[in-house]
């Protein structure tokens, strides 16, 4: 039985849009700000189900709990999958977010709207004592010509997704949690603890 599942992020945007989700299983969910000795883990894989694996293990390894760890990446088809896994360190290292997406756009230069075609990729690893599960999120768009909204974080004020004129950060939370690619990923995991997932087989 799950009472209570860790958050393996210090992102406070992840850890709200997560916890949001969340809330209809009546499970506490705590995230790595309430674990100071829990240190953040390089993230040395090459794919998003490796980083997310990575995370999920730690966390698990040093709070002894069932923990969900994500890992994301913005992969546009123009720049052939890039930023991709490399999402977060995209304009470098120590990269703001701010410094992510005018590098995105200065790479989109010239670019048609048509052209413009991107897609978020979620990734969610459920590790506890004695299973590991992962769970992915796909959702498709396109990347604007400039920044817009004020909403969420990351490349969300360039991000379009199909179907709507606004950009992630012109979305409430629970319209992008709906529709987003932590949102499925998440969602497809609450279903699982929901349904079959409360107790080990
Ligand atoms: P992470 O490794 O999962 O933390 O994500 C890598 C990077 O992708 C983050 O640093 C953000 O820049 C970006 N990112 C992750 N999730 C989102 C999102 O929901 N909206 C916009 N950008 C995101």
């Amino acid at each position: 039985m799950i009472d209570t599942l860790v958050i393996a992020t210090r992102n406070r945007h992840k850890v709200e849009e997560i916890r949001a989700i969340l809330a209809p299983l009546g499970v506490t969910v705590r995230d790595l700000s309430e674990f100071p000795g829990c240190t953040d883990v390089e993230e040395t894989g090459v794919t998003l189900e490796e980083n997310a694996l990575l995370k999920a293990r730690a966390a698990h390894a040093c709070s002894g709990l069932p923990v969900i760890a994500d890992d994301t990446g913005l992969e546009v088809y123009y720049l052939l999958g890039v930023p991709g896994v490399f999402s977060a360190r995209y304009a470098g290292e120590n990269a703001t977010y701010a410094d992510n997406c005018r590098k995105l756009l200065r790479a989109l230069v010239g670019v048609p709207p048509r052209r413009r075609q991107a897609r978020f990729r979620t990734v969610v690893a459920f590790v506890e004592k004695g299973r590991e599960l992962l769970f992915d999120g796909t959702i498709e768009g396109k990347i604007g010509l400039a920044e817009r909204g004020g909403n969420g974080f990351g490349y969300d004020p360039l991000f379009i997704p199909e179907g709507y004129a606004r950009t992630y950060a012109e979305l409430t939370l629970d319209e992008k949690n709906r529709i987003s690619h932590r949102g499925l990923a998440v969602q497809k995991f609450r279903e699982f603890i929901a349904t079959s997932g409360r107790s080990l087989p």
